[in-house]
């Protein structure tokens, strides 16, 4: 069974920590023990782990991937966004955490984040929790 994380963005480019989200799945799927899969079910974002302790952190990985990857008006895709798409195939649209004790395996400084590229959008994440087999 697949349960759906819904994520509303309100800028172009920003990360949202949907850490308690995707804890809250695992929570109603109540496995102990397995692996928690995450899929972003869009072109121009992408989902990561990284510091959920200083909002500095997110603020200056946007700016450096808006650096990396500005919107080049040689770019031909009409919608515009090409930069977004570049961008979420450059963090990937997919993470796996393991599910312990009921809870996912993160670091003390590790959060889920979902990356918007070309905001503010409605979204959305597919989560699948699989449990290890006894
Ligand atoms: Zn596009």
């Amino acid at each position: 069974m697949v349960r759906y994380i819904e994520v509303k963005s309100r800028a172009r480019s920003e990360f949202i920590d949907i850490t308690e989200q995707v804890h809250e799945v695992v929570r109603s799927f109540g496995v102990r023990s397995g692996m928690c899969h995450l899929f972003v079910l869009h072109t121009t974002a992408g989902i990561t782990v990284n510091e959920g302790a200083d909002p500095a952190v997110q603020r200056d990985i946007v700016g450096f991937l808006n650096k990396l990857v500005p919107n080049d008006p040689y770019f031909t895709h009409a919608e515009g966004n090409s930069d977004a798409h570049i961008k979420s195939m450059l963090v990937g649209t997919s993470q796996r955490i393991f599910v312990d004790n009921g809870k996912l395996v993160l670091g003390t400084w590790q959060s889920i984040y979902f990356c918007e590229f070309d905001g503010p959008r409605a979204r959305r994440v597919a989560v699948k929790i699989t449990a290890d087999e006894v």
